[in-house]
């Protein structure tokens, strides 16, 4: 038996021919707008079947107005612009670090046309693309050579692929470690045909254990930053520079996976413990590996820096192919990395190390201004300003906090989680923390010039009727 209520709704015909379709056929093709006919009077009957009060009429012009919600909703893009008000600068779930203006034109000027990726342009012939950031690299870092890879993963993969592949690499127990999304230390060594051999305890490890574990087949010995976990009480690791008379005395490499890039001094922000690759180069490691997209503040990238002849083998690994730069991310790169050939000039135009040097007054002033401007939002029951804590994120510094201020939202007609909900669904999506059944916005990370479009955000989030369907 069909439910007579079938009846009454329009053929998906008459839909197509409704005004509000046909103006909708400039810009969709025919076939995509039928099946979302078709969809959305197959979701009326379910409703019916269901016995659900559906809201509206069923009439044509009605389902053709509930088509155009639909497509809007389904066709948005996946990806979307996020107004970052967690306070964590480098967020790995928002992209991590955003980059420069100028790296971000120079990616879109690689993007649309032709450059010298694999031209040498004096000489006219073929060339390498890593000659882009190789000599900048160089120069940052002291390093003899550099190239880079996909990311700090590819780097570390392809790294001890080329050089200790059915070798031992010598590694404390103490940075066995995993960074978020199934990076792992053992796992990636397993992929990379090198034998793990770990030395020490989880929190002990000495000079006479690496020592011991030397042998014929050892390929390496490595040190990886404990990046995103620290280990503090009765502990002991092996300075680098240890690691590096060891390695010579044995004429073995010695590999640094610095893990976030520092090339500056990170005390100038309050963080200590951060390793700076130049220091690293300084101190004798024949190769050290970090990540473009973290503390460096640009791409996503893996660079690997230090002695020519390993970088050589490194490149002509078959996996080199596969974990390449495309030309957008060395334009970016290569822009980014010139920026710190002046300090000055990288605080001011890398968005991460502005956000991190910004003073707390400034916070403090932003924080007010902002909570003013939500206080007058309809719906918005209060909105207090507070001083509180931030990280910076990205596996970096899990052990040191920053100084921030934050605004503080109460709805009052909606819960906490609803309206961080609303402002995730949002055009621009605007992602915040919660706390105590609030909302809160920390400005370290919202750009200034999205001040504006936050508390826009905010309103419209508020303006919703109170169970949006
Ligand atoms: C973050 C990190 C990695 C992974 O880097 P990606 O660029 O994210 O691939 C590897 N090693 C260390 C020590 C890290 O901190």
């Amino acid at each position: 038996m069909t439910d007579p209520r079938f009846r009454q709704l329009p053929s998906v015909n008459e839909v197509l021919e409704t005004p509000t379709v046909q103006a909708l056929a400039h810009d969709h093709d025919h076939a995509l707008l039928v099946a979302a006919i078709r969809r959305e009077l197959a979701d009326l009957r379910q409703r019916f079947r269901q016995d659900d009060t559906h809201d509206g009429s069923t009439g044509a012009l009605a389902v053709a107005q509930r088509l155009v919600e639909r497509l809007g909703r389904e066709l948005r893009p996946k990806l979307r612009p996020v107004i970052n008000a967690t306070g964590i600068v480098l967020h790995t779930n928002l992209g991590r670090a955003p980059i420069a203006e100028e790296a971000a034109l120079a990616a879109g000027e690689a993007a649309r046309g032709y450059l010298n990726l694999e031209l040498d342009l004096d000489s006219g012939k073929r060339s390498s693309r890593q000659n882009a950031i190789r000599d900048w690299v160089c120069r940052l870092t002291g390093a003899a050579s550099a190239t880079a890879v996909n990311n700090n993963a590819a780097a570390t993969v392809i790294v001890l692929r080329a050089l200790c592949q059915g070798k031992e690499v010598v590694l404390s127990r103490g940075q066995l470690i995993e960074i978020g999304g199934s990076f792992r230390i053992p796992e990636i060594m397993a992929v990379s045909g090198a034998v793990l051999r770990e030395v020490g305890t989880t929190n002990i490890t000495r000079l006479a254990d690496y020592e011991r574990a030397l042998g014929p087949n050892t390929g390496a010995l490595m040190q990886v930053h404990s990046s995103n976990y620290r280990i503090s009480g009765f502990t002991k690791a092996v300075p680098l520079a240890d690691l590096v008379a060891l390695g010579k005395k044995h004429g073995l490499p010695v590999l640094d996976d610095a893990g976030s890039g520092a090339l500056l001094d990170f005390a100038r922000f309050g963080f200590h413990g951060e390793p700076v690759a130049r220091q690293s180069i300084a101190t004798g490691a024949d190769l050290v590996l970090f990540s473009g997209d973290k503390l460096l503040g640009g791409p996503q990238a893996g660079i690997i820096a230090g002695r020519k002849e390993l970088v050589q083998k490194i490149e002509k690994d078959p996996l080199m192919r596969a974990f390449r730069l495309d030309k957008m991310t060395l334009a970016a790169l290569e822009t980014t990395l010139r920026l710190y050939l002046n300090e000055e000039q990288a605080l001011q135009a890398i968005p991460g190390l502005r956000m991190l040097g910004m003073p707390v007054e400034e916070l403090r002033r932003r924080a007010q201004a902002l909570a003013e401007q939500l206080q007058a939002v309809d719906g918005v029951a209060t909105a207090t300003v507070r001083a509180d804590v931030a990280y910076v994120g990205g596996g970096s510094l899990p052990d040191q906090t920053m100084p921030a201020w934050v605004v503080e939202v109460e709805a009052r007609a909606c819960s906490d989680a609803d309206l961080a909900r609303r402002l995730r669904l949002g055009t621009p999506a605007v992602v915040a923390r919660l706390r105590n059944g609030k909302v809160v916005f920390d400005v370290r990370t919202v750009f200034p010039q999205q001040e504006t479009a936050l508390v826009e955000a905010v309103r419209q989030a508020l303006a919703l009727p109170v169970a949006p369907v």
